[in-house]
């Protein structure tokens, strides 16, 4: 029996002077702060966060990222799940054989809980109900190129099919391939090739998609402001659609970003302040409903170069959030609000009720958290593989003191992750 108890613990529906008890990996009480244990005083206790988009790239293209890094990374970031995407590795997952190829790279080097996504491709549709039964949380695909040659991405038609072999969630790439041009080298140009009409109308179309099968649809990364209108008006009709957003979209703006600055660089792009704006109060609204990382590394050469040419996609596990807590702060938003669409909120998305919440019977994952405590980004000291992120130099808000998983502080030694599996209903 182990008790942690602080004056500012982050309860389901409440800030308050608490312990936490738990025994064999699970919460069995919270009691009066009062009660004997470890005091960590003014120190916050928050539910592990749980990011259900990470590629983690193993097997295949581990140079990128691997389980033991990117696990690790999570860790120091106060994520102690993750649900892995099915691209970047190879093989990808759209099969039972590529899952199990992922279990296998994957076991004994994870140092939080991971779970995995699979993929719906062309011709992997007969696939897709072994898949959900051999425990993937539900089918990512793409609606426009997605940067590797063996994901490629589903027409409209193609999802719909898709969407009707099994009753699980789809998780969606949404921007319009139609609407987007290459690229020129500069990032001005980067983002008119890729405007927000390319997401709206994506989004449109897996709404039709989702109000047509009755499927379970949810956008990923949005980050155009001109989608979320149809958006809420598809969840005020009952259709059955939600999204996501990612700390870059939340914390970092297109006029900031330096013409050559790669780092920078992913799809759909990090735009204009005034969609940042949109997309606050989306979350306010409950438009939008998780905050997860969205951390898609890769090897140091191929992020270099320009705008047209380097690989899109930002490496953020361990720094989801401080960046998020930083911007919520500076915008007057509670804690309780950023940990709620990063932990409970995600854990909800993906079907873990026993996961981001500090309640009796909950997995006792633990975050010790000083939120007023601040730290430069140097990323050569981020557990991430490869030392590249557009928070270099910055000065974040909040610092991850400790990480407890299933009732033990995590060390980045000793690999105590479990795999998961989507959980029947
Ligand atoms: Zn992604």
């Amino acid at each position: 029996m182990t008790v942690l108890r602080s004056r500012r613990v982050f309860l389901p529906d409440e800030v308050r002077p608490a312990a936490v008890e738990f025994h064999d990996g699970r919460i069995t009480a919270v009691l009066p702060y009062e009660t004997d244990g470890v005091d960590l005083g003014a120190l916050a206790l928050l539910p592990g966060l749980v990011d259900s988009h990470v590629h983690v790239n193993e097997p295949g293209r581990t140079e990128w990222e691997g389980f033991a890094s990117a696990t690790r990374a999570a860790a120091s970031g106060g994520v102690t799940t993750l649900v892995d995407m099915p691209l970047n590795s190879i093989p990808p997952t759209v099969d039972v054989a590529a899952l199990e190829a992922k279990r296998k790279a994957a076991a004994g080097q994870c140092h939080v809980d991971v779970g995995f996504w699979g993929g719906a491709v062309p011709g992997n549709a007969s696939c897709l109900p072994g898949l959900h039964e051999a425990g993937v949380f539900g089918f990512k695909s793409f609606l426009i190129d997605s940067g590797v040659p063996e994901f490629p991405p589903l027409d409209a038609a193609g999802l719909d099919a898709a969407m009707r072999t099994v009753d699980a969630l789809f998780i969606v790439h949404a921007e319009d391939p139609a609407l987007v041009a290459e690229s020129s080298p500069l990032y001005p140009d980067f983002v008119a090739s890729r405007p927000p009409e390319a997401e709206a109308r994506a989004v449109e179309t897996v709404i039709e998609l989702a109000r047509r099968t009755g499927a379970r649809a949810h956008i990923l990364h949005l980050a155009a402001a001109d989608a979320l209108p149809s958006l809420a008006a598809a969840q005020r009709d009952g259709v059955r659609i939600t999204a996501e957003t990612c700390p870059h979209y939340l914390t970092l703006r297109a006029e900031d970003v330096p013409s050559l600055a790669t780092e920078y660089k992913c799809c759909p792009p990090i735009r204009g302040g005034q969609h940042q704006d949109a997309l606050w109060q989306a979350l306010a609204d409950g438009v939008i409903t998780c905050v997860v990382s969205d951390h898609s590394p890769c090897t140091a050469d191929l992020k270099a170069g320009d705008f047209a040419t380097a690989w899109g996609g930002i490496a953020s596990v361990q720094l989801g959030l401080p960046a998020v807590w930083t911007e919520a702060h500076r915008r007057g938003i509670p804690l309780e609000d950023v940990v709620h669409w990063m932990s409970k909120a995600p854990a909800d998305l993906v079907g873990l009720p026993h996961k981001g919440r500090i309640e009796v019977g909950a997995d006792a994952d633990l975050v010790v958290f000083a939120p007023d405590e601040t730290f430069t980004v140097d990323a050569s000291r981020l557990h991430h593989r490869n030392p590249v992120t557009p928070y270099h130099g910055r000065t974040l808000q909040g610092v991850v003191h400790q990480t407890w998983l299933r009732g033990e502080p995590v060390d980045g030694v000793t690999p105590t992750g479990r795999l998961l599996r989507r959980e029947a209903k």
